[in-house]
Parts: C-alpha cells; structure tokens; sequence
C-alpha cells in the first residue's frame, strides 16, 4: 500500500514554466485498471513515483494542490494538501450549483500571482485513490476551491483565464 507520505528524493520532474503548451492540453485519463479494454496510460510504479514527485514539489513549494501537467505529464492526476492529502485519479467533478464562495487563488504555475475566481461551494469528486480503490468524497469551502482549481488544469484552463472575465 502507498502511503502518501512523499519520500524525499531527487524528484523525477519539475515543474515546467508556464508558457509549456502542455498546460494548455487536455490531458489523457490514467485508465488504473484498463477498464473499457484501454490500456492504462502509466504503470502502478510509474504512477507511485509520479505522486510522489507530485505530494514532493507541492511541499516543497508551500503549494496546497498540483496536477500532473504542471510538472509536466498530461495525464488526470491531482494531488491536494489543505490539511488532510489526497492523491486523486481520474477524477470526476460534480458541482453543486447553489451555493457559490468568492476568493482569492493561487498557482504554483503563477508564482505571486493572485485571481478572484468564482467556484462552487461544494463538490462531490468520485476518483480512484493511489491504491486503485474507487473512492466518493464530499469537499466544501477550501478543499471545493482546491480541487476546482486542479480540474481546470486537467483541461488545459489556468488561473489567468479568470483574471480579466467575470467567471
Ligand atoms: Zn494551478
């Protein structure tokens, strides 16, 4: 079982400047257990290393989410840490649509930066856990705003987008 402890180690990746188009690119599901006869995108070892490298540089960067193709791999992988960790693949968003929060957000992409952006204030996220177990979990308030945030850049949307619309 994977822990999500990272381990500190020479990470594997970094993350990459904020002009790399991979930033702007949909990225692949990871597909952990093959399902629909697809094959999965990153073997289970690749992808322990890949969180790991992930849980590190958001550590190491004071950062409270990061998704894998802000280091550089566009594949669905989001980690958050806005007090308990989470390591969530494939995973799938539903807002709920009557109570909004307004606040202030930042980017390990954007350092310095800061946006108002609009989000929901509550979400329930289905994803599966590092161990390829198929979890459902209710977030609000600070955690709702992680996790929407990371989702945008599984679909290639940033924090700038926000910066001159009114969400
Ligand atoms: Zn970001």
């Amino acid at each position: 079982m994977h822990s999500l402890k990272p381990t500190k180690a020479r990470t594997w990746k970094s993350l990459v400047s904020e002009d790399n188009p991979v930033l702007r690119a949909v990225a692949a599901p990871v597909n952990m257990h093959g399902a629909d006869g697809r094959t999965p995108s990153m073997s289970q070892s690749e992808l322990f290393r890949l969180v790991n490298d992930m849980l590190w540089i958001m550590a190491k960067n004071n950062g409270v989410g990061l998704a894998a193709p802000q280091i550089g791999v566009s594949l669905r992988v989001i980690v958050m840490n806005c007090g308990e960790r989470y390591a969530m693949i494939d995973p799938v968003i539903q807002r709920d649509p009557r109570n909004q929060q307004k606040g202030m957000e930042g980017c390990l992409t954007f350092p310095g930066k800061q946006v108002e952006v609009i989000r929901a204030n509550s979400v329930k996220v289905s994803f599966h856990d590092i161990n390829g177990k198929l979890r459902q979990k209710n977030f609000t308030g600070l955690e709702a705003r992680c996790v929407q945030h990371e989702m945008d850049h599984l679909d290639g949307k940033l924090l700038t987008d926000y910066e001159y619309a009114d969400n």
